[in-house]
């Protein structure tokens, strides 16, 4: 396993106050030498979760977990070691060694390289839906009264008719395996690059840190499936992720949160001012809405 330096690894720890990455998912009140906020690891009502700005860690006296910022973030995020320094490193621009050469390192390569290429992706899409060219997706908007707001918070977008995000990501200098990966082009029998997502209206799927791990794109006419969404891929996993998530969190909601069905009640609810708003990005079997805490 490739790892980062002991010194290193302690200088992001030590350049990440606990309190103020702590303060990012609860919210937090001094106490004496310590802070006291509600425990993000289990359910109650009166604060047991403690935070050490002294010794620069963390313990619940409800359910018993603790740690340094490095646990902190992992169980929060459900992130690895590694990533979780990779995290605190660029909050604190700390400029991280590439791992020596190996496969895991490869991964993280190709993963890097995902991940931008979906972030540029995102941005295309979103610049797309403005043009003139797109009034087949600017109807659907207006009819179901999204504002540009609205549009802004989540970027949605509009994707190409056939291979413009292909040639958008290959004068951006992306390899063919670094596109194929993200899943938002297809190589046919032919040999030619096809766009995954064509006369689509675009919705970037992001990570609770905000990154963009995939998308999912609904139809403008009556052709099927109504939606697709990315396949799972090394930046990706259905499971793990939450549509809307990174927008609720921005809002400060994290204890608890009203799973919905589809990305476009994720959407119009936000617009109402009901923020605390998730989808799950598999195909759920169970429809309507729920609680969870
Ligand atoms: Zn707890």
């Amino acid at each position: 396993m490739p790892r980062y330096s002991d010194e290193l690894i302690e200088e992001v720890r030590q350049t990440n106050d606990i309190v103020d990455v702590i303060s990012q998912y609860v919210h937090l009140k001094r106490s004496g030498r310590n802070y006291f906020g509600l425990c993000p690891f289990h359910n109650e009502k009166s604060p047991s979760f403690s935070v050490s700005p002294d010794k620069q860690i963390f313990h619940c006296f409800g359910c018993g977990v603790g740690g340094n910022v490095y646990t902190f973030l992992m169980k929060i995020e459900g992130i690895s070691f590694i990533e979780a320094v990779q995290s605190l490193a660029e909050r604190a621009n700390i400029q991280l060694p590439t791992l020596e050469n190996n496969v895991d390192t490869a991964k993280e390569i190709l993963k890097s390289k995902v991940l931008k290429v979906n972030e540029i992706a995102a941005n295309f899409y979103h610049e797309n839906l403005y043009l003139p060219e797109s009034k087949i997706a600017q109807d659907y908007i207006k009819k179901r009264k999204l504002t540009n707001e609205t549009l802004k918070a989540f970027k949605i977008g509009y994707s190409g008719k056939f291979d413009e995000l292909y040639h958008k990501l290959k004068k951006e200098g992306f390899e063919d395996t670094e596109i194929l990966e993200s899943g938002l082009v297809n190589k046919n029998d032919k040999g030619q690059y096809i766009d995954r997502y064509r006369n689509r209206l675009m919705f970037p799927i992001c990570d609770a840190r905000g990154k963009v791990i995939a998308f999912g794109g609904r139809v403008l006419d009556d052709s099927k499936p109504k939606y697709i969404n990315s396949p799972e891929n090394i930046a990706y996993s259905k499971g793990r992720n939450l549509f809307g998530l990174n927008v609720a969190k921005k809002q400060g909601h994290l204890k608890q949160l009203l799973i919905v069905e589809g990305y476009m009640d994720v959407i119009s609810l936000h617009q109402r001012g009901i923020t605390n708003v998730v989808a799950p990005l598999r195909n759920s079997t169970n429809s309507g809405t729920r609680m969870v805490t």
